[in-house]
């Protein structure tokens, strides 16, 4: 093993050593100062360091593989503002300890924005949590029944942000309904929240099985809350039809920007305006 092999070793440099011949190639290439090739080696560890990091706490967070708001596709919901979506990516709701909340039938990029907006957190130095209604009511059930319902509960309530999915798919049980209160009780002002939900806030009291229990709820989330209903199409749908359209239309003709456009089936708008 060279010196220099060793040193890096001695110091569990892990992304330099693989990269170390491009790089000296590179800097004698372009003739960069001592400094400049310094900062490049050590730059470039450290990013190493970081992307691990993250993707460690991204396992212990429970979060889905990454997806970007780079990756969304703002063109096809028109009634999302880009630019709301952009602001909240600046994270200051982490700090304000503000419920995000994105409403919409299924399709439409809930989940998506939501993963987004965790990783950019995640990736920003913040604790996440990430799980789905079903499965946080599964597991806070068991530790009920065990007993350990408390230290359970803190494995919910102690990150600086909880994205808590697919609110709405099913109806709750009593206890069901109080577990669900228990941590939204225990969060208020205390983290932020991301909800997904396909249920407007209007339906939620059918969700929850008791009106005044839902109200509870909806106080405490929607105090310091931003509520973006997304009143779309589903993008799965889409990709559904661009993938079986060939096969039972005729060969269409050349698709201009103009086409594409006037090919879009009409908006669907999913009643959420008693949220907006
Ligand atoms: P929802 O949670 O609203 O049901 P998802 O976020 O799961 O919808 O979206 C379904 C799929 O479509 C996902 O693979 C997601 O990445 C993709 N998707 C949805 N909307 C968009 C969009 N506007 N641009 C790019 N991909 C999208
Ligand atoms: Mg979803």
């Amino acid at each position: 093993m060279s010196a220099m092999a060793e040193v890096m070793q001695a110091l569990a440099f892990r992304h330099v050593p693989g990269e170390l011949p491009q790089l000296l190639a590179t800097a004698r290439h372009e003739q960069l100062s001592y400094e400049a090739f310094l900062h490049q080696v050590l730059a470039l560890e450290a990013a190493g360091r970081h992307q691990r990091l993250v993707g460690v706490r991204a396992l212990a967070a429970h979060l889905p593989p990454k997806v970007t708001l780079e990756g969304f596709d703002f063109d096809f919901q028109p009634n999302l503002s880009a630019r709301h979506i952009r602001e909240l990516a600046g994270l200051s709701f982490i700090a304000t300890c503000t419920s995000v909340v994105f409403l919409g039938p299924p399709g439409v990029g809930k989940t998506h924005l939501a993963i987004a907006l965790a990783w950019q957190a995640l990736d920003a130095g913040s604790s996440v949590r990430f799980t789905t209604m079903a499965r946080l009511l599964d597991d806070l059930d068991t530790a009920r029944q065990r007993g350990d319902l408390g230290s359970r509960l803190r494995a919910y309530t102690r990150p600086q942000l909880l994205v808590l999915d697919e609110i709405g798919y099913t109806h709750l049980t009593a206890k069901q309904a109080q577990l669900f209160f228990q941590l939204v009780n225990a969060r208020y002002e205390r983290g932020a929240c991301i909800l997904t939900s396909n249920k407007s806030f209007s339906e939620w009291g059918a969700m929850v099985g008791d009106d005044v229990l839902a109200s509870a709820i909806l106080d405490r989330l929607l105090h310091h809350a931003d509520v973006i209903s997304i009143a779309g199409q589903s993008y799965r749908m889409k990709e559904r039809a661009a993938f079986f359209l060939p096969a039972v239309l005729p060969e269409p003709a050349p698709r201009t920007p103009e086409r594409r456009k006037r090919g879009r089936p009409p908006t669907a708008q999913q009643d959420h305006g008693d949220v907006a």
